[in-house]
């Protein structure tokens, strides 16, 4: 029998304080609160451990949340149960987020020692006025102390974080942003750059409804969306996602495995994990979690063949590769055209998508347009 890979999500629920944008499951917590989800955690991770013993983890995610608000023993401990809980694949890569005012040099030592092998930096930008605006914890330079310190610790593997579309941002703040992450020495391998979403419920979804949110106009977004892979490729990252650019070599395995359609245990609070064509989600209520973390695994919904298609159409046109026609082949037994045929036929004739080699991907257009190209999968 082939050996199974499987992913691993761990969410660290704790901030020190909401960012005005959030709508991630995230609060401000005390020591105790944050101990006993630790505990909690490991619990579940056991559970998960025997219940697919077949499989071998190829990625480890710690994500938030802010995980580096956790003292550094903590995710120790996380690590160890890990090790102890799943086979773990001897080159396995190994993720922590971090925001920039909660690292120390113990803590990043400590992630090295415990075998995390990739830092993930939430800065956003590197203008104090804006991060304020934001209501980022930390400024430019508590993220050159951060960056500064996982280099010294031995982490070669750094994704920073990056938004576009912020409050107060124009095309030239943005450009000095980008040239000031791509000049770091050394340069971060992997950089994401996201456009601001303005979410109901938050803060700046109030501010937005109340008219008291200034954007910058749609015209200057949309300059900023093409002149971040104009920068971007200059300095050499290769855009291997909409919204993602790498160094050769340092795209990030463990979302590449979710647009890919790898299984994936999410462990915490409100973590979601797509297990045999499933899809579940754990309780968001803290003190269920704590009673029984074992037990909150809900199931959201069960994925018939159509819905793995369209499912595949749509993650694997996020890759900018695209999807592959003889894959589809494979994991579903039919011809792509044969399914999507007049879908395909139909953007590739406005210039959206685009064959090649067996690959059918979005164009640059596309790329601009790709929320229309997909609804046309689901
Ligand atoms: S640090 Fe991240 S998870 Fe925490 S509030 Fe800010 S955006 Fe949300």
């Amino acid at each position: 029998m082939s050996e199974q890979f499987i992913e691993l999500y761990i969410h660290i629920p704790f901030c020190v304080r909401k960012c005005l944008y959030c709508d991630f499951l995230s609060f401000a917590a005390d020591d105790v609160t944050k101990e006993k989800y630790v505990d909690a955690l490991c619990r579940e991770l056991e559970c998960m451990g025997e219940e697919r013993r077949d499989a071998s983890l190829s990625s480890v995610f710690i994500g938030g949340g802010t995980p580096s608000v956790l003292p550094a023993d903590h995710i120790r401990r996380i690590m160890d149960c890990v090790r102890e809980s799943f086979c773990l694949q001897s080159d396995a890569e190994i993720t922590i987020e971090c925001n920039p005012g909660t690292v120390t040099d113990e803590k990043l030592r400590t992630y090295r020692e415990c075998g995390i092998n990739r830092i993930s930096f939430g800065l956003q930008s590197v203008h104090d006025d804006e991060l304020k605006t934001l209501g980022r914890i930390h400024s430019f330079g508590d993220f050159l102390a951060g960056y500064r310190s996982a280099v010294n610790a031995g982490f070669t593997n750094i994704n920073v974080d990056l938004m576009s579309g912020c409050p107060g941002q124009t095309e030239g703040s943005w450009r000095e942003t980008l040239e000031k992450v791509c000049s770091l020495d050394p340069a971060p391998v992997h950089i994401s750059a996201y456009s601001l979403i303005v979410e109901d419920g938050t803060p700046f979804g109030e501010m937005y409804e109340d008219g008291d949110l200034i954007l910058p106009d749609e015209d200057t977004d949309r300059s900023m969306y093409h002149l971040t892979s104009e920068i971007l490729s200059h300095y050499g990252y290769e855009r291997y996602e909409i919204s993602n650019y790498s160094k050769k070599g340092f795209e990030c395995r463990h979302n590449k495995g979710y647009w890919t359609g790898t299984e994936y245990f999410g462990a915490g609070l409100d973590a979601a994990s797509y297990l045999d064509k499933k899809r579940y989600v754990n309780t968001s209520d803290m003190d269920s979690y704590l009673r029984d973390p074992a037990g909150v695994r809900v199931l959201v919904e069960s994925l018939g063949k159509s819905d793995l298609m369209g499912e595949f159409m749509i993650l694997g046109l996020r890759l900018t590769k695209g999807v592959s026609g003889s894959e589809f082949t494979e994991r579903f037994g039919a011809d792509i055209h044969d399914i999507y045929g007049k879908e395909i036929a139909r953007f590739v004739k406005e210039g959206l998508l685009e064959e090649e080699g067996g690959y059918i991907r979005l164009t640059e257009r596309g790329l601009d347009l790709a929320n229309r190209v997909m609804q046309a999968f689901i």
